[in-house]
């Protein structure tokens, strides 16, 4: 059995947050009708059917001719296994970001995709925000002179999800998005397993050799915020206003810029510069782990 014309089939692999989003989005009815069509969901514990949708084993996703797309939820740790798995699969694939947690496996996959002739998603709903929206308006047509993006949260495992400059990739995302291509000069990591806190200082440069650093903080209690300060020849930012409206469902807006992917409805141009964007990021965090391990 394969999808009518113009459909596809998805199965979602991970059902922690990210992946629950993505399946309730999936079995909800969308307008304009969406061409996808859930037909299973893989995870490694039993969890028999969420809602009408069945449990499927990984194997019968890769091997089903009425999957043509999988959706990778899972922890960060395990992207770059699945996402070759469906790759060589024949299946289109959108991984939650980050892709990988090295670049050079994020640049292996990226020719995979390619050689296949298949979408190669990754999500950045960070970029789908009404914040990161307030700030790119905010940006254009001034002339940075230094900046900071600090961000505290609650501890990531890193068992799980990775070295932090990959884990919370999101922050880099927002600043080379802001700032175009950025240099990476250094980075402290301060670290006290213990008390699963985490501070990582990275400083970065513009094009214009202008100063940016990125603080990410991590541990217990730390409230989810995002605290920056940009300094511009005409003035200084220091926050973020709070959000006008209910915050939109950003997982489907993603999810509609995969199915433009899918449908061939994204130039050449467009899909040239998300690669490139994605790779530069990974890049990056692939230098900040590099320098962290083994400082200069
Ligand atoms: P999560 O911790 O909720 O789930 C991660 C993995 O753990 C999933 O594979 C899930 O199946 C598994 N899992 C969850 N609960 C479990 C349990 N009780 N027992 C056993 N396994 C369990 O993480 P998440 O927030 O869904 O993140 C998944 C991916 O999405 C990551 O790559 C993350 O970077 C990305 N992402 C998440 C968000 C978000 O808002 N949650 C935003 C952007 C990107």
């Amino acid at each position: 059995k394969t999808q009518p014309q113009g459909m596809f089939g998805v199965v979602v692999v991970g059902v922690g947050r990210a992946g629950s989003v993505r399946i309730r989005d999936l079995q909800s009815p969308q307008l304009p009708p969406s061409p996808l069509k859930l037909i299973g969901f893989v995870s490694r514990r039993e969890l028999g059917n969420i809602n009408e949708t069945k449990q499927i084993s990984l194997q019968d996703a890769l091997s089903s001719t009425e999957v043509d797309a999988a959706y990778i939820c899972s922890e960060n740790v395990s992207h770059e296994m699945y996402v070759r798995q469906f790759l060589d699969a024949g299946k289109h694939v959108l991984v939650e970001y980050p892709m990988t947690l090295s670049l050079a496996s994020a640049q292996e996959l990226w020719k995979k995709a390619e050689e296949k002739g298949k979408v190669l998603h990754e999500e950045h709903i960070e970029l789908l925000t009404e914040d990161f929206a307030f700030l790119k308006n905010e940006v254009r047509g001034k002339e940075l002179l230094e900046g900071t993006l600090h961000f505290t949260g609650g501890p990531l495992d890193r068992e799980r999800f990775g070295f932090l400059a990959f884990n919370s990739i999101a922050r880099l995302s927002w600043l080379v998005s802001l700032f175009g291509e950025l240099a990476f000069i250094s980075a402290s990591m301060e670290e006290q397993q213990e008390n699963q806190y985490q501070k990582m200082t990275v400083n970065l440069e513009t094009m214009d050799k202008r100063p940016l650093t990125w603080i990410e903080e991590r541990g217990p209690g730390l409230k989810r915020e995002r605290r920056i300060n940009f300094l511009f020849e005409s003035g200084r930012l220091e926050s973020i206003p709070p959000p006008t409206q209910v915050q939109q469902n950003i997982f489907l807006r993603d999810q509609n810029i995969f199915v433009k992917k899918l449908l061939g409805q994204m130039s050449t141009e467009d899909l040239a510069k998300e690669k490139k964007h994605s790779l530069h990021c990974l890049g990056i965090a692939d230098e900040i782990q590099k320098y962290c391990q083994h400082p200069q």
